[in-house]
């Protein structure tokens, strides 16, 4: 009933020729996937040189990060209309590298996420503890507030094209992926804090995708959770025949 989606994010990594091929590899591979909801994420400038290339291919494009404003004196931000005259149709919102170094906090990825539905961008909405706060115990409390802080002031309508990923800090870039156990639980808390929040139809439908050291070798396993939708994932995205297999973890 949730249609799995498979994102990758590319980070700082590709300029624009080096992105063109890594489509021309990836492209073939995912040909005719159409049981998966494909997405890539490269740097804002490679954006406008992607569309043709990925016309016909199913793959979907995204942005990395997003400014609510629709302009103004902003100097260095780039709005929600720019994305989508850039091509874009999906853009991940606070994840945990831009909470880390750039200063995002649940209050600026609630604005990010109104901003991004107004503009009729998909966020995909990251979440995700810190080793330390796992350690200590405060896994669903720091989950819990994430999304209620992110999520705040959206009714279920406005709510419905958002797509949250749950990446463990502790998990992303490290090669320690978590446990099939230790997402599942996470995803399934996930989901009842949004039942909470915006009913058990929301809680149902929303994909909750899974992001952290996300491989070929282990995404069968995590993808074979009930609670998990997906997988948010970085380095293995960045060469086509890794992240193929990823999007075809069902065959
Ligand atoms: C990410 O960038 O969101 C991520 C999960 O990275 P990696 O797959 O490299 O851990």
């Amino acid at each position: 009933m949730r249609k799995p989606v498979i994102a990758g994010n590319w980070k700082l990594y590709k300029t624009k020729d080096e992105a063109l091929a890594l489509i021309e590899e990836l492209a073939p591979l995912v040909t005719g996937v159409d049981s998966v909801e494909i997405v890539v994420a490269p740097v804002f400038t490679v954006l406008p040189a992607l569309p043709a290339a990925l016309a016909g291919t199913g793959i979907n494009l995204a942005a990395q990060d997003v400014f609510w404003e629709e302009e103004g004196a902003y100097t260095g931000e780039v709005s929600p209309r720019m994305l989508l005259d850039a091509g874009a149709s999906h853009v991940i919102i606070g994840h945990s590298e831009r909470r880390q170094y750039f200063g995002e906090t649940d209050t600026t990825v609630n604005k990010k996420i109104k901003a991004a539905l107004k503009g009729a961008l998909v966020p995909i909405f990251c979440i995700g503890e810190t080793l330390e706060e796992r350690e200590a115990g405060n896994t669903f409390k720091v989950l819990e507030r994430q999304v209620k802080g992110g999520l705040e002031g959206l009714s279920e309508t406005q709510f419905a094209p958002v797509i949250i990923a749950y990446e463990p800090v502790w998990a992303i870039g490290t090669g320690k992926v978590a446990t099939d156990d230790q997402a599942q639980e996470a995803h399934a808390f996930i989901r009842g804090v949004v039942a909470q929040l915006l009913g058990k139809d929301a809680a149902d439908k929303v994909r909750i995708l899974y992001g952290g050291s996300v491989k070929p070798e282990n995404v069968k396993g995590l993808m074979g959770r009930p609670d998990i939708d997906g997988a948010l994932v970085g380095g293995a995205s960045l060469k086509g025949a890794s992240f193929a297999s990823i999007v075809r973890f069902g065959e």
